[in-house]
């Protein structure tokens, strides 16, 4: 109830849920405290938590941003919804906006309308994930699912001072999550302490035989590891995250951070990443390839957005595609079909596939060495809202520091190190395959 009120009050002003489903919240924490006074259930039973629009949820709208899935109602629950709802017996508040099919970096893309960042609402909360981050940073929920596919969870954490963890690829499973870019999407979660991100990544995690890319390994205990020392940890900071386009104020932050950790006897030192200036060019052309296939299914036919009034059925195809994809998702579909055409396919797909195997072959190389990679999230705080929508390129350079993470499979997380002129600021901590565990420690420790 708390929280239900909460949302009504100010999220007219935030607008970070597209559903609000207030009558099954109240339902399911009835439930939940019956559970409790069973004996039965565990930490997470009757706490509340908001889902992102793009985990299908049985019987509640599941739209992903997009007015192709104004109209879409779920017939079944994704994985983390039937593991963190009916079995954790967390409560469900509503779904959270986010950019368009998670393509976007500041929730300007969503046909729902942009969010506004809690911190400032004349500035974006990052994106895809805004809504999510919107409402846990204003209290109207204590942590929410989010998804992270070239930096949706850790980019929009550190625009709102909140810990968002994006796990191993294949550590949390993407059956009924709406897909992207398959080969780097990851499910994940923002909340106000990698305390509280810990207990929910717990329940999310582990091997889910409806996902082909699940990995069938077991969960580190993740809590019990919050406290463990940080003596001795080796961390590397990458000389290219330093460079130039980093905001002197973020710069700042992040080093003071450093310092904080060499006090709790981190052993710092400094790393290269030399291909991480690629990174940027070949997300976009990966993810935009793995959309276009992906977004192929949305045909006017089975689901989604039929338009009327057509005469025949490539009419009905292109104009329901037409009105139901908004312009970010069509740049995105017209410059992965390009990037697959016979005769260009070598020169752009393939050719971006090999430099991603480059750049997880340098996060090989930094591990070899050191036990985490830690540098800033972001290259500056919260933009204007409108500051970037005419500048697609402008926009992805957002995503610099965290689509590496993804073109490799590493676990990555953003927590908040401190505020440049009133607004936050993130850093981020990236690990090993399967080091989720220590990364929450250490986020744990400092915090
Ligand atoms: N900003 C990036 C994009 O627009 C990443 C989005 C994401 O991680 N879902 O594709």
């Amino acid at each position: 109830q708390h929280y239900l009120k909460r949302i009504q009050t100010f999220d007219p002003q935030l607008n970070s849920f597209i559903s609000v489903t207030a009558e099954q919240a109240l339902a399911q924490a009835d439930a939940a405290d019956a559970r409790l006074a069973r004996g039965e259930g565990g930490v997470l039973t009757g706490i509340p938590l908001a889902q992102k629009d793009i985990f299908c949820t049985q019987g509640v709208k599941t739209s992903c941003g997009s007015r192709m899935l104004d109209s879409f109602v779920a017939p079944y629950d994704a994985t983390i919804v039937k593991r963190l709802h009916h079995e954790a017996g967390m409560v469900m508040l509503g779904k959270c906006n986010m950019d368009e099919f998670a393509m976007g970096s500041s929730n300007e893309t969503s046909w729902y309308g942009p969010v506004k960042n809690p911190w400032d609402t004349t500035r974006v909360p990052g994106g895809s994930s805004g809504g999510s981050v919107a409402a846990v940073a204003a209290g109207l929920a204590p942590a929410a699912t989010a998804t992270d596919t070239g930096g949706s969870i850790r980019q929009p954490a550190a625009l709102t001072n909140l810990t968002g963890i994006k796990p191993t690829y294949g550590r949390v499973s993407r059956y009924g999550m709406i897909a992207f870019a398959s080969s780097l999407d990851q499910a994940g979660v923002v909340a106000r302490s990698a305390e509280d991100a810990a207990y929910v990544l717990q329940a999310m995690c582990g091997f889910d035989p409806l996902d082909s890319t699940s990995v069938d390994r077991p969960v580190e205990d993740l809590v019990g590891a919050l406290e463990r020392p940080i003596k001795g940890l080796r961390i590397g900071l990458p000389k290219e995250y330093f460079a130039d386009g980093l905001a002197e104020g973020v710069r700042a932050r992040v080093m003071e951070a450093v310092k904080v950790l060499e006090g709790m006897g981190a052993v710092i030192s400094e790393i290269s990443l030399p291909n991480s200036p690629l990174s940027v060019p070949t997300y976009y052309v990966v993810a935009p390839a793995e959309a276009s296939s992906n977004l192929a299914r949305y045909d006017g036919v089975r689901y989604g957005h039929r338009a009327e009034g057509v005469k025949n059925i490539e009419e009905l195809y292109k104009k329901s595609r037409g009105e139901g994809f908004g312009a970010e998702v069509q740049r995105r579909i017209m410059i992965g079909t390009y990037v697959l055409s016979h005769g260009y396919y070598d020169a752009y797909y393939l050719k971006a596939q090999k430099v991603r195997r480059l750049i997880y072959e340098d996060f090989r190389r930094a591990f070899a060495a050191v036990d985490l990679v830690l540098g800033p999230t972001a290259t500056d705080v919260a933009f204007k809202l409108g500051a970037k929508t005419d500048d697609p390129v402008s926009m992805y350079l957002n995503d610099i520091y965290t689509i590496a993470a993804n073109l490799a499979g590493i676990p990555a997380m953003s927590l908040s190190c401190g505020f440049v002129d009133g607004l936050p600021v993130g850093m981020q901590l990236m690990g090993n395959y399967f080091d989720e565990a220590r990364l929450l420690n250490v986020a744990h420790r400092y915090q």
